[in-house]
């Protein structure tokens, strides 16, 4: 066994030393990339049962690298994620969410709340609450206008320190979504100890929603169980108008997808969201 420590050993250092330098090299490129501004927020909207009903939008990063063109947010986020990156990455998301909204305010917009999407690793640090607090004053911003996502194992394990902080958002009337709902743990006891209050049905539920039974029997019991726990209920990933009529059919209301809406840089959805005048 020790002969064959020995041999790992040796292979580790020549692969490691490999991937290490990759990893570090990745982790610069996105230090940098948040410098040179490389990276960008796109808005997807979610709709109350039709298109023109734009109740929220979603933030979503971009990142348009200038030699390797637009990274995928799947391609990056999971590396930033390993270390503290991610917080520098959602607290430049938050940022710029919310000057956003500032800059919509004073367009005159109808204002309607940024979700943005939120690592585990940076809602339970210890800065969290304090840097979203700030934000708000410094663009003048209510805390209803922003929104938090975060997908379902994050909250299991630590669920003590997340439900402090959940609290402590919920002071600033920010509202929490279960990001990916059903993807995760089999255990369900967090959704009643925690201060949620949105469940958002992962899309690999509703890709076949219409045309699978089991797919269709799962999003029927989403949908009752965010009704029984007083939670709204979000589709994510709707493609198709059958897609939505069969969720409508369940009770859904709340759909976020291509079928309704594409992510769009801002200056698109403030043409969506631009209040007719007054005659
Ligand atoms: P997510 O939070 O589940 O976001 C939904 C993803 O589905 C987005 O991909 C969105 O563009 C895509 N999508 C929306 N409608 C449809 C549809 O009808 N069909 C299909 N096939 N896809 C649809 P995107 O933007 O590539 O983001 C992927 C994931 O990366 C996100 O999944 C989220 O987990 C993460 N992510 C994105 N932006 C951020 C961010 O700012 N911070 C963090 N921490 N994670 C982010
Ligand atoms: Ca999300
Ligand atoms: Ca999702
Ligand atoms: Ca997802």
């Amino acid at each position: 066994a020790k002969e064959k420590g020995r041999d790992n050993a040796q292979f580790f250092t020549s692969e490691m030393a490999n991937i290490v330098t990759k990893k570090f090299g990745f982790e610069k490129e996105i230090n940098d990339a948040l410098a040179l501004a490389q990276f960008s927020l796109v808005y997807q909207p979610k709709v109350l049962m039709e298109k023109a009903n734009i109740l929220g939008l979603e933030a979503l990063i971009r990142w348009n690298h200038p030699t390797k063109g637009r990274i995928s947010p799947a391609d990056f986020i999971s590396i930033a994620e390993e270390s503290n990156l991610i917080i520098k990455i959602d607290e430049w998301v938050i940022d710029q969410a919310l000057q956003q909204q500032k800059a919509w305010r004073d367009q005159g917009l109808r204002m309607v709340p940024i979700a943005v999407n939120l690592s585990g690793r940076h809602l339970v640090s210890d800065s969290l609450v304090s840097y979203i607090s700030q934000k708000l004053e410094v663009y003048n911003v209510e805390g209803y206008l922003l929104e938090i996502e975060i997908t379902e194992g994050v909250l299991l394990q630590d669920i003590q320190r997340c439900i402090e902080v959940m609290a402590e958002l919920k002071a600033l009337d920010i509202k929490i979504s279960v990001d990916d709902f059903g993807t995760g743990y089999s255990s369900l006891s967090y959704l009643k100890r925690l201060p949620l209050d949105v469940l958002k049905i992962d899309q690999s539920f509703v890709e076949e929603c219409d045309s699978h039974i089991e797919d269709t029997k799962i999003c029927e019991t989403i949908i009752h169980l965010a009704r029984s726990l007083e939670l709204r209920i979000v589709a994510e990933g709707v493609e198709t108008a059958p897609q939505a009529d069969m969720l409508k059919s369940l009770g859904c209301e709340v759909f976020q997808g291509y079928y309704f809406h594409k992510p769009m840089e801002g200056a698109d959805i403030a043409k969506l969201l631009t209040v007719s005048p007054v005659i």
